[in-house]
């Protein structure tokens, strides 16, 4: 392959350079091309050349992104809109070629309302750059991911993001009240809750918004979005629990989270597989002695006079339950270090303890509280099985996190991390970790859970198990598909969708 081969004619590309308004944005190199190939989640690394785009656009308003649509469907290329990059489901990976929209450039604040309470950005933005800008008007847009740093209001969108504060702020689908959407027929609509950019709660029509909430970029591209502002909040209180075992950990964390405090923004609680890695390879986290198997974490946001009685009654009830307070330092420090986790190179360790380094999966899933302890065994049971058979994958423990905004007490997101040796990957172990991965999610459905609480269901393992989730509703999914985007071009093969085509607008005419 040389550095500018694509399959994309001469043509195509001058049409898309006038679009743009220059070659700096109509990237066809393939430096640009792997930039946007690679996401966090193992990968067959050595199928990765089977992934590549044909070009990289940066448009900068939504008349390009529109005009870049409509060259698409005039000439049935594939269409791929990309944030940060950093989906755990493969659902930026262009696994038709074609093009990618990279809306990083659509990045700025164009109205910030300080009395209606929203702000309006293009969804190439960042939360962290927004909160700066935010900061001196004494408000935040609360969309707080571990990946805060480095994924962006289009991606959050995209896949229906989770945040860490949610219980008390909601999620992403909770913190965009509307957005401007460019269709996969290149059309331009707005849709929110009503008629207005910034009205909550309307009863008019269909409420289309959660229609574009998590939809893996199959059903348009979203360039600008109306967001909801907060007060800053005075407070953050974070407060670390230790326990001697996992089922006292787990009543504690229920009492905790049932406890109706509206201040609280999640309880997390982390069993001993995961205490086992932190305490063996973690470097950021202070470790705790061997008799600690479980830690809760739980956090408090928002006014002053709030938040300090509220956190006295927290500390009251996780001590009542058996939970020791690790102390302010671990409290506040691993809390304020919640976007960092992952930020250093990762390494795991094989069975005879050797170290290699490793990339992180985590399959994640909303599962119902009374299930956990149950889903927990099965889930290291299985994690045990392929670690044993292929030698290249490593326990990292499992967390159970608060899911729901407002009212946390009913499932969580719970995540198992497995560390995996992704030079080693080959097409065997490759299908076996898929396997894996679709034994785990099994497991969430067998106890009434969902495949995934925050990432997508759009990889190999999962996807195969989203009509059985879905029941009827995956047959709404490809009608709703088959209408909006009738020659398959945004983002195909993702979620089984071509299965809403036959003929020429099937699988095989788009690629
Ligand atoms: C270290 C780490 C920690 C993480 N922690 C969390 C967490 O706490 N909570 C959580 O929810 N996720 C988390 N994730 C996963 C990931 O950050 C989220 O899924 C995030 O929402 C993806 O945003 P992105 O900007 O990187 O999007 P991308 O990965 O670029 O895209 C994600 C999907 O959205 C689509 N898309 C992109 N832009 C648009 C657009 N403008 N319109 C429509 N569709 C679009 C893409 O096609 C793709 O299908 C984490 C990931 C990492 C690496």
């Amino acid at each position: 392959m040389t550095a500018t081969a694509t399959a994309l004619g001469d043509g195509v590309l001058d049409e898309l350079r006038g679009i743009l308004g220059g070659d700096e944005y109509v990237l066809p190199d393939l430096p640009a091309r792997v930039n946007r190939t690679r996401v966090p989640a193992p990968f067959p690394v050595h199928r990765w050349g089977e992934f590549l785009p044909d070009v990289a656009v940066l448009p900068r308003t939504t008349e390009q992104v529109s005009e870049v649509v409509k060259l698409a469907n005039r000439h049935g290329i594939p269409i791929v809109p990309r944030a940060g990059g950093t989906g755990l489901a493969d659902g930026a990976v262009p696994l038709r070629g074609g093009i990618v929209v990279d809306v990083k450039l659509m990045n700025r604040i164009l109205d910030i309302d300080l009395v209606d309470r929203t702000v309006t950005v293009q969804t190439g933005i960042n939360m962290l750059t927004l909160n700066r800008e935010l900061k001196a008007h004494g408000v935040i847009y609360p969309d707080d991911p571990a990946s805060y740093p480095c994924s962006i209001v289009g991606g959050r969108i995209g896949t229906s993001g989770w945040s860490l504060i949610g219980g008390r702020y909601g999620h992403t689908r909770d913190l965009v009240i509307s957005m401007e959407l460019v269709l996969p027929t290149g059309e331009v609509i707005e849709v929110g809750d009503g008629g207005g950019r910034k009205v909550r709660k309307s009863s008019t029509g269909f409420q289309l918004k959660h229609l574009f909430m998590g939809h893996q970029g199959t059903l348009g591209i979203a360039t600008e979005a109306t967001l909801e502002l907060v007060p800053r909040p005075e407070v953050e209180f974070a407060a670390f629990f230790a326990f001697s075992d996992y089922g006292t950990a787990w009543e504690a964390t229920g009492a905790l989270a049932k406890s109706g405090l509206a201040t609280l923004a999640g309880v997390v609680l982390f069993d001993e597989w995961k205490l086992a890695y932190l305490r063996r390879d973690d470097e950021a986290y202070i470790p705790q002695p061997p008799t600690v198997r479980a830690v809760i974490a739980s956090a408090m946001y928002g006014a002053r006079d709030e938040v300090e009685p509220a956190s006295r009654r927290l500390m009251r009830i996780a001590k009542e339950t058996g939970g020791k307070y690790l102390g302010d330092e671990i409290s506040q420090g691993d809390w304020a270090s919640r976007h960092d986790r992952y930020a250093t190179p990762l390494h795991g360790r094989l069975k005879d303890g050797q170290v290699v380094p490793m990339c992180w999966h985590c399959e994640d899933a909303s599962i119902p509280y009374s299930q956990l302890p149950a889903v927990r065994e099965k889930w290291h049971a299985i994690a045990k099985r392929y670690i044993d058979r292929y030698g290249i994958f490593d326990d990292w423990g499992m967390f159970a996190y608060t899911n729901a905004a407002y009212k946390p007490w009913g499932d969580y997101l719970t995540e198992i991390d497995i560390g995996i040796w992704e030079q080693e990957l080959d097409e065997e172990s490759w299908r076996g970790w898929v396997q894996c991965k679709r034994e785990i999610a099994e497991v969430a459905l067998e106890h009434g859970g969902s495949i995934t609480a925050c990432h997508g269901a759009t990889r190999a393992g999962d996807v195969e198990l989203v009509p059985q989730e879905m029941g009827g509703g995956f047959e709404v999914m490809k009608k709703i598909k088959a209408a909006l985007d009738p020659n398959n071009v945004m983002n195909p093969g993702k979620y089984l969708l071509d299965q809403a085509y036959e003929g020429e607008n099937g699988r095989e005419a788009v690629r």
